[in-house]
């Protein structure tokens, strides 16, 4: 194993608990989803050159004009979707590097996650596989499609900012189940959307900022 990889200076498991314990004081209380972070090497999402940073409460770079969302926003995302939910199928839009989709591996039966950009998640399948993560069906794809064949999901998560979700989307929800995504253009919260079976109720949450929802796909 190479020293990147076993996690040796600032990589380390006690730079990874030190990161779950700033996650504690700030408020994330899912001691699954805080266990679950605890084991996964973030620093390896990262390009090298940032990797002494990846510990640290900041979105990084990941190339094309996209970064890897910080270690609150995982966790926050993360916690608000398990919330009394069993997850058996979730859907995630925008793979980005693949660390929210290695999260959610742990925590859900099994993953499916969109990503528009083709070289991007070209290298997060390879990662991914490295980590032996085999539970993630990845997919290059315009995520405000979803993926009706492989639906309905009970639970769905947006790591990219729109105005207005696509009902197109909403369907692809189970009942019972619950959306958490970013909303708005300037100003933008977190926002979850849960379907009962009279229709869907929408719960606005905190101030955050994301990197916008783009259609199309791109493949070099
Ligand atoms: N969870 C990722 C976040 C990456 S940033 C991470 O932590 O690495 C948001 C991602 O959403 C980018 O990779 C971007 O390319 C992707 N994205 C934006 N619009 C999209 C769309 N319509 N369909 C699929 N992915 C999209």
């Amino acid at each position: 194993m190479s020293a990147r990889h076993s996690g040796t200076g600032m990589t380390s498991q006690r730079t990874r608990m030190r990161m779950i314990e700033r996650l504690r004081t700030q408020g994330i209380a899912d001691e699954v989803v805080l266990s679950v972070m605890s084991s996964i090497p973030r620093h390896v999402f990262i390009e090298e050159a940032l990797s002494s940073r990846a510990y640290d409460d900041i979105a990084l770079p990941i190339n094309f004009g996209q970064t890897i969302s910080s270690p609150w926003i995982v966790a926050r995302m993360s916690e608000l979707l398990r919330a009394n939910l069993k997850l058996r199928k979730v859907l995630e839009i925008g793979t980005g590097c693949g660390y929210q989709t290695a999260v959610l591996a742990q925590l859900a039966y099994e993953v499916y996650s969109l990503e528009r950009i083709g070289p991007l998640l070209t290298r997060t399948r390879i990662r991914l596989q490295q980590l032996q993560i085999k539970n993630v069906h990845l997919k290059h794809a315009d995520g405000m499609f979803g993926l009706s064949e492989a639906g309905p999901f009970d639970g769905i998560i947006m790591t990219a900012v729109t105005a207005e979700i696509p009902m197109l989307l909403l369907e692809q929800l189970e009942v019972g189940g619950r959306m958490v995504f970013p909303k708005g253009s300037r100003k933008q919260n977190l926002c979850i959307i849960e379907r009962n079976s009279q229709g869907y109720m929408e719960t606005v949450l905190e101030e955050v900022k994301f990197v916008p929802i783009l259609s199309g796909v791109v493949r070099k």
